[in-house]
């Protein structure tokens, strides 16, 4: 397994798998790995001649006030688990070299990037459509790995793609879970046990909601008011129901619809998901 740190020993890589006619699948992580990233790597790897992951912490999508600093660093751990995932390149850039003296330039995706996640962290997504046109440029993929995890970010990535013809396939790959249902996330280990047992109702909140739209509730009002009760144990900083597409609101659940939350337990802010398709067969129930 090989490791770039500049875009130009990436891309002159990549470049010569490609002369080779190889086509390159790409997983962009900011480390800390656990077994969400490596589902990700799994189907990349399989998909796709020749696997390559990267890892970085983009100091662009974090606020002033967030965890940049203290956001999980374990390059030499992480680095075994891509190899034995079958990763046959790592790019793990320097900041500096990501961001030199004078950077001016930005990717914006607009509507999508705009509530849920965008709406708490106003920077957010302009940090991450720029660190992934650059990591995209370097790596140059025929197919990109992103995961349901985070919903909005595989969304905007998804436009931003379409929108400027990057010839990238995003491929979009369900949430892995632990055991106990809580999303796998990097920031879990920042969790006490205790924290971790209060954040467990986040994931039963969302089970009891897909239930119950399975059961044919089909008002979002009704669905949002439930969730955010069962989320009792936590600090709620959003509970919507969107599109699954444009992440625009909905009043009533007809399409396939994405309902997101955040929430923050102890200090950890952490997000999660569940997609849902009504079904047209079911007729609504009563109440
Ligand atoms: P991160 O390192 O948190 O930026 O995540 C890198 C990629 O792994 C993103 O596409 C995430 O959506 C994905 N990912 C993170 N956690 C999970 C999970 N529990 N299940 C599936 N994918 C995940």
């Amino acid at each position: 397994m090989e490791v770039f740190r500049t875009a130009e020993s990436m891309r002159n890589w990549s470049r010569a798998q490609r002369a080779a006619g190889k086509r390159i699948g790409f997983v962009p992580t900011m480390g800390a790995l656990h077994e969400g990233h490596l589902s990700l790597m799994r189907v990349a790897v399989q998909d796709n001649e020749v696997a390559v992951a990267s890892i970085f912490v983009n100091p662009t999508q974090f606020a002033p006030h967030e965890d940049f600093d203290a956001y999980p660093r374990q390059f030499e751990r992480d680095a075994a688990m891509c190899e034995a995932a079958g990763i046959v390149a790592i790019y793990a850039p320097m900041a500096s070299g990501m961001y030199p003296e004078n950077f001016s330039t930005y990717v914006l995706v607009e509507k999508v990037s705009e509530g849920l996640c965008g709406g708490s962290r106003p920077h957010f997504f302009r940090g991450v459509a720029t660190v992934v046109t650059k990591l995209f440029n370097a790596v140059t993929p025929d197919r990109a790995y992103f995961g349901q995890k985070d919903a909005q970010q595989c969304a905007v990535i998804t436009r931003m793609a379409r929108d400027l013809d990057m010839g990238v396939e995003i491929v979009e790959m369900p949430i892995v879970r632990e055991p106990d249902g809580l999303a796998m996330s990097s920031r879990n280990a920042y969790l006490s046990e205790e924290e971790r047992v209060r954040a467990l109702c986040i994931s039963r909140a969302l089970f009891a909601a897909q239930a119950r739209m399975e059961a044919g509730e089909r008002d979002a009002a009704c669905v949002k008011a439930e969730v955010l009760q069962a989320m009792d144990e936590v600090t709620v900083d959003y509970v919507e129901l969107v599109d699954a597409d444009t992440m625009r609101s909905v009043e009533t659940i007809e399409k396939p619809v994405l309902l997101a939350v955040a929430a923050v337990s102890g200090g950890t802010r952490l997000i999660d998901n569940i997609k849902y398709t009504p079904s047209e067969s079911l007729v609504r129930v009563e109440r």
